[in-house]
């Protein structure tokens, strides 16, 4: 399975909870990219490697994440 991952990028705060609940250690926080609000956002360093598990949407309490299965 695949996942594809689509960012509501400018609701990120940051906050990296998403980055520790993956379980391929495929998400960071960027030392480069900041939103409309002034955060740095998450990013994904891998897609090809997503698997789809969905752990990083259900843990952002700010519904940044959406995964659509492939
Ligand atoms: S869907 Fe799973 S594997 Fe893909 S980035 Fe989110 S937590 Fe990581
Ligand atoms: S996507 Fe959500 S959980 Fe991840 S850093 Fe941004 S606000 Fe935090």
């Amino acid at each position: 399975m695949k996942g594809i991952l689509t960012f509501r990028i400018d609701y990120c705060k940051g906050c990296g909870l998403c980055v520790n609940t993956c379980p391929k250690k495929l998400l960071k926080i960027s030392t480069e990219k900041i939103n409309k609000k002034g955060h740095y956002v998450v990013e994904l360093t891998d897609a090809e490697a997503c698997v789809g598990c969905a752990s990083c949407a259900l843990m952002c309490p700010d519904c940044v994440i959406k995964v659509e299965r492939a």
